[in-house]
């Protein structure tokens, strides 16, 4: 290699430091990047120390997802277990289509699956993916219910008006999905919510017997175990329920929540999950990987197959199917997300994955307590959740967290729900401790805003 060892952990010993002495970068305008940093690419190239030295530079104006300011996305904090395999994946460099290129990882990846298959309650003879991202399994598991339902839609195309059921709180992937999958946009029935942002089971049922009326063809039926701004969990039983009556595929879109599966104190938020077809969750939200690492499992191991198989004689030259995972993924070359959480995983233990759930939940009890006890707060989400929506005296919550960034002082962000808009406090950091939350208070509370009321 062009650099040494030593140049490398020099980096991550900068960032490191750099994280501590200011755990939030200097705001700077996306205009100005430029002038600040030496970013353009020239014709000459130049020395290693001066590459070293740029980047340092722009570490520091990078913002610091694991510090302990970050509370703005639902990731955050930094794991070394994971962080390790995921180094070790990149350095390996397999691509993990067939056992011949990738070896022992495929089996790895197979571990993680089988683990993740036997959590949800699903026969271990099901089969699963890491794909690259939560909405990409949610594409996964669409089409494969579209092609359980039509099985030559894969060959002629969409020739039926499908319907896709998902709630009006959920991630916006199912739309953007029913696009890409020739299903349609405007097929996607949001059905509505009870005040806690669950989804309505008689709702569902209802617009299902009036689009079937209408000579719909519904096929698929999304549950989220922990919606994007409130963390709510949809109900999993009286939802099955409707689609066998219906012959409908349930997937569980677990990206935000699904990791409460690896917690015996709070799996029972999806209770229900092994009557489902098929399940996703983000371990790089919950579960303390880096991004990203999408784990999808579902009971039809065929139709995974059968959705995502294709015939490729110059790639597929050894081995039995069963470890050549390529022919259950949607892309060609895949990078090896598996070895992260099987790192963490293996160095924890269940038990030490199941501490960093319940840790999690903890924290945002903290946080709940917190806003809940003090009247300058106003709470808008529920327990237990690890999003916390509240908004401060009264003031615009875009407003504060627009100035917390550009001050700065904190990464947060707000989100809405119904006619509300409100700070949304991400608890997902698993190396915070309960000191970190209440600083994050003292810290909003210690700003001074001005002329920022909410507007009527
Ligand atoms: C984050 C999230 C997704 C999308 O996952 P990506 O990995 O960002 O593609 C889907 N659904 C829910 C509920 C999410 O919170």
């Amino acid at each position: 290699m062009k650099f040494d060892k030593s140049v490398f952990s020099e980096l991550v010993q900068f960032l490191e430091k750099s994280e501590i002495d200011n755990p939030m970068a200097p705001f700077i305008k996306p205009q100005e990047v430029n002038e600040k940093l030496d970013i353009a690419l020239n014709e000459e190239g130049i020395s290693s120390q001066q590459l070293v030295e740029i980047l340092k530079n722009i570490v520091v104006s990078t913002p610091k997802t694991s510090s302990n300011r970050f509370f703005n996305q639902l990731f955050g904090g930094r794991n070394s277990e994971a962080v390790l395999g995921d180094l070790l994946a990149t350095v390996l460099n397999n691509s993990m289509y067939t056992y011949k290129v990738a070896g022992p990882q495929v089996i790895i990846e197979k571990e993680v699956i089988n683990q993740t298959l036997k959590l949800a309650g699903y026969s271990t003879s099901g089969s699963g993916t890491i794909a690259p991202g939560g909405s990409m399994c949610n594409m996964m598991a669409c089409i494969m219910a579209r092609d359980l339902k039509h099985n030559k839609v894969r060959a002629e195309g969409v020739l039926h008006k499908m319907t896709i059921y998902t709630s009006q709180e959920s991630h916006y992937s199912i739309t953007k999905n029913a696009a890409f999958i020739g299903v349609g946009m405007n097929n996607v029935r949001k059905i509505e919510t009870n005040s806690m942002g669950e989804m309505l089971p008689e709702a569902l049922e209802k617009q299902i017997e009036k689009d079937l009326k209408n000579g719909f063809v519904p096929f698929f039926i999304n549950v989220t175990a922990g919606t994007t701004v409130l963390g709510a969990f949809d109900p999993i039983v009286p939802t099955v329920a409707i689609a066998q009556k219906f012959d409908l595929w349930v997937h569980v879109d677990g990206a935000y929540f699904g990791g409460v599966l690896w917690s015996r104190k709070y799996k029972y938020l999806l209770n229900g999950i092994e009557t489902t077809n098929s399940f996703s969750v983000n371990a790089h939200k919950m579960l303390g990987t880096p991004l990203s690492c999408s784990i999808l499992v579902t009971q039809h191991k065929n139709q995974l197959f059968e959705s995502f198989s294709s015939e490729a004689s110059y790639l597929y030259q050894t081995d039995d199917e069963e470890f050549n995972p390529g022919k259950i993924s949607m892309q060609c070359g895949r990078r090896n997300d598996a070895l992260k959480i099987w790192t963490i995983w293996k160095s924890r233990g269940h038990l030490g994955m199941e501490k960093l759930v319940d840790h999690l939940f903890y924290l945002a009890k903290t946080a709940y307590d917190y806003v809940i006890n003090h009247q300058d707060y106003q709470v808008y989400s529920n327990q237990p959740s690890l999003s916390v929506c509240f908004n401060y005296k009264n003031i615009s919550a875009e407003k504060i967290c627009t100035q917390l960034y550009e001050d700065s002082t904190l990464m947060v962000g707000y989100g809405s729900f119904r006619e509300d808009v409100f700070i949304r406090l991400i608890l997902v950091n698993g190396n915070n401790s309960q000191q970190d939350i209440l600083n994050f208070f003292q810290v909003l509370e210690a700003q001074t805003y001005e002329n920022l009321a909410i507007e009527k």
